[in-house]
């Protein structure tokens, strides 16, 4: 009986593998067609100022309307395509889209509001990827102080010569760099220094831990990081703040930028214009009293 109970669990197990495996080879094959029939979707959320709590810019975050599969994480999907190559001409179109829609809200009146837009190490160290985003720049017409790139610890670190070249190139046209999930990494602070940034992203792993009255380590974490980014003359943003108590906190200690499910998830291109709306009404009212 044991021996049977024994095959049938391993087969419960091997088939659940095998599902995985068979989704992973559809999203893999799928994913060039994809691009070309466009079934992404760009999502946008906000990102508030700390002091004035108001829409201070948003991010660009990709979503996969899959025929079969239905509407896929780009947790799932970005690390096949940087694997096969598919996150090139994906990132091309996630910049340019995310470069039309920041024109169209600049030029509706909703202006200095910079777009933050991911791009994977792939993009990064590929020889050509400069010159199309020079390409997508020209044909999008967008003010360069309005993009922001977001880049996370490890791509930069695994060759950090060529990242600094490339950052150094980015922030000559008027670009501002990010880095993203910062404190995930192998954060050495000594590359801080040598690298050229506009903004630190703590990583929301430490904002999920705060709590009013509880004196922890991240919040001498966040409360170092805070002192460091105002050092290097950097402004720092928070990820992930789903609570008020959270939101208090990092505004005493001075955190410029906040951003999480508090103010707003990720929404489609349509609703987060209407939410920009609102926030204009509403500070136009207050500029007439
Ligand atoms: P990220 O750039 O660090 O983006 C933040 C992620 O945290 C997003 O997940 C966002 O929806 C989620 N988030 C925001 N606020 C909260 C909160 O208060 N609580 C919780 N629990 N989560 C929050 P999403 O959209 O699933 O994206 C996941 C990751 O996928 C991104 O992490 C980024 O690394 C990657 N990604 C997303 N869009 C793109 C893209 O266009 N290009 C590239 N290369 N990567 C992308
Ligand atoms: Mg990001
Ligand atoms: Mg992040
Ligand atoms: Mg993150």
């Amino acid at each position: 009986i044991a021996k049977q109970t024994g095959g049938n669990c391993s087969m419960i197990f091997t088939q659940s593998i095998q599902e995985q495996i068979e989704r992973r080879k559809l999203i893999q094959q799928s994913l060039l067609q994809a691009v070309e029939d466009e079934q992404f979707e760009l999502y946008y959320q906000p990102k508030v100022g700390g002091i004035s709590r108001r829409v201070c810019g948003y991010e660009a975050l990709v979503r996969w309307n899959h025929p079969s599969l239905g509407m896929l994480s780009p947790v799932e999907f970005i690390p096949i395509a940087e694997d096969n190559g598919a996150i090139l001409p994906l990132g091309d179109w996630i910049f340019e889209n995310a470069c039309l829609y920041a024109k169209n809200l600049n030029d509706i009146g909703l202006i200095d509001l910079p777009v933050a837009i991911n791009i994977s190490a792939i993009q990064l160290s590929d020889p050509g990827w400069l010159d199309r985003l020079l390409l997508i720049l020209d044909k999008t017409q967008l003010p360069t102080h309005l993009i922001e790139l977001e880049l996370t610890e490890s791509q930069l670190l695994t060759d950090i010569e060529n990242s600094t070249d490339t950052i150094n190139y980015i922030r000559s046209l008027g670009i501002k760099v990010a880095l993203d999930d910062f404190g995930t990494g192998y954060s050495s602070l000594s590359y801080l220094r040598n690298l050229p940034l506009d903004t630190l992203k703590i990583d929301r792993s430490f904002v999920s831990h705060l709590q009013e009255g509880h004196e922890n380590y991240d919040l001498a974490i966040i409360k170092a990081v805070t002192t460091l980014a105002k050092q290097l003359g950097m402004a720092l943003v928070a990820e992930g703040v789903e609570q008020s108590t959270q939101e208090k906190i990092l505004t005493d200690i001075g955190c410029d930028q906040l951003q999480g499910y508090l103010y707003s998830k990720p929404i489609p291109a349509e609703e987060f214009l209407e939410l920009c709306l609102k926030s204009l009404a509403t500070s136009k009212k207050m500029n007439n009293f």
